[in-house]
C-alpha cells in the first residue's frame, strides 16, 4: 500500500527555513507537548477540529448533524467531546461561516512533489529547496524518509526543521537525504526538558552529537522561553553541553505568542496566556555569553 503523510500547511516562498526561497511543509503530528507550542493544532497524529469561537454564530448545524453526540451548545458556547468525535468532519461541512475547520491533508508522496514542484524555477534561482516541519518531521516515518528520498532523486535542495526525538537508527538514515538540519535543544537538563515537553533529552543529545560529529550541516536552535531556559545559569550549562559535543552555532529563538488564539481555538489551556512577546534585545545577554565561549550565536532563526 502507497505511504501517505497528514500535513497541516503548505508556505510558500518562505526565507526563513534554510538558503534561499524553499517552500516548507508542515507535518502533522509530535511527540513532544512542548507547553509553549506556537503551532498546537500540529500535535495529534491525526486530522483534528479547529473551533474559532469569534466566528462561530451558534447555529447549531453542526450539533445536529453530528452522528455521535459530540457537539453540544451550553450557555451559547460551543462545547467538543473529543472522546466521542470519530473524525468524519460532517460538522465543518455543514458550518455555514467556516468557524469548524479540518486540520490536516492526507496526501501521498508523489501528490506533494506535484505541490512543492509548482515553486522549483524559484529554489534554482535562489539556491533555495523544501523544508520539512511540523510538528515533528521524523514523527511520520516512512513518509518523510519516502518523501525525502524523492526530493533528492529530483535534485532539490531539503532541509529538515525536528525536535531530533527519533530513535537514533531512523535519525541517522535519514540524515543522508538532509542537506540542512536545524536541530532544537529545548533543555540541557533533562528533568527540566521532560518537565516541559513530556519526554527527556537524553535521545536528542545523543542525535544532536551524532550529527555534529559526522559534519552534517546544521544549526542549533533554542527556542529561549521565559522562566524556563532565560536564565544565566541554564546558558552556562548550555555552554558546557555545546563545548563537549562540539557544537559551534546556535540561533536563539524570542519566545512570542503567535500560538495564543490556536490554543484557544483547540480549547486547550495555555500555560503562557499572560507572557508577553520577548523582545529581541532581552537576548543580547544570552547571545553575549554564548559569543564569550567561543559559540556564534544568532537572535532569531
Ligand atoms: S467530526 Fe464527526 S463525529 Fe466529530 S464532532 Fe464533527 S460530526 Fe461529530
Ligand atoms: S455550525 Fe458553525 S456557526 Fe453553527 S454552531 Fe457549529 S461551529 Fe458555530
Amino acid at each position: 500500500m502507497e505511504t501517505k503523510g497528514i500535513v497541516f500547511n503548505i508556505q510558500r516562498f518562505s526565507i526563513h527555513d534554510g538558503p534561499g526561497i524553499r517552500t516548507t511543509v508542515f507535518l502533522k503530528g509530535c511527540p513532544l507537548n512542548c507547553r509553549w507550542c506556537a503551532n498546537p493544532e500540529s500535535k495529534a497524529p491525526h486530522r483534528e477540529l479547529l473551533h474559532t469561537e469569534k466566528t462561530c454564530v451558534h447555529c447549531g448545524s453542526c450539533v445536529a448533524v453530528c452522528p455521535n453526540h459530540a457537539l453540544t451548545l451550553e450557555e451559547g458556547r460551543l462545547v467538543q467531546k473529543r472522546e466521542k468525535c470519530a473524525q468524519c468532519f460532517a460538522c465543518a461541512k455543514a458550518c455555514p461561516v467556516h468557524a469548524l475547520q479540518v486540520e490536516g491533508d492526507v496526501c501521498t508522496v508523489e501528490e506533494l512533489l506535484v505541490e512543492v514542484k509548482k515553486d522549483e524555477a524559484f529554489y534554482k534561482k535562489s539556491g533555495g529547496g523544501v523544508t520539512l516541519s511540523g510538528g515533528e518531521p521524523l514523527l511520520q516515518r516512512e513518509f518523510t524518509l519516502a518523501f525525502l528520498k524523492r526530493l533528492k532523486a529530483e535534485g532539490m535542495h531539503t532541509t529538515i526543521e525536528t525536535t531530533g526525538f527519533a530513535s537514533p537508527e531512523y535519525f541517522r538514515s535519514i540524515l543522508e537525504y538532509v542537506d540542512m538540519l536545524y536541530i532544537d535543544c529545548k533543555h540541557p537538563d533533562s528533568a527540566e526538558h521532560e518537565r516541559m515537553t513530556d519526554v527527556p533529552n537524553e535521545r536528542v543529545l545523543e542525535n544532536l552529537e551524532y550529527a555534529a560529529a559526522a559534519g552534517q550541516e546544521m544549526v542549533v536552535r533554542i527556542p529561549v522561553i521565559p522562566h524556563f531556559n532565560d536564565a544565566p545559569e541554564v546558558t552556562r550549562q548550555y555552554i558546557d553541553l555545546f563545548r563537549s559535543i562540539h557544537i559551534k552555532q546556535v540561533h536563539l529563538l524570542p519566545f512570542h505568542q503567535l500560538g495564543l488564539a490556536k490554543w484557544r481555538a483547540l480549547g486547550q489551556p495555555y500555560l503562557f496566556e499572560n507572557e508577553q512577546n520577548m523582545k529581541k534585545e532581552m537576548l543580547l545577554p544570552m547571545k553575549a555569553m554564548f559569543e564569550a565561549a567561543g559559540i556564534q550565536a544568532q537572535i532569531g532563526g
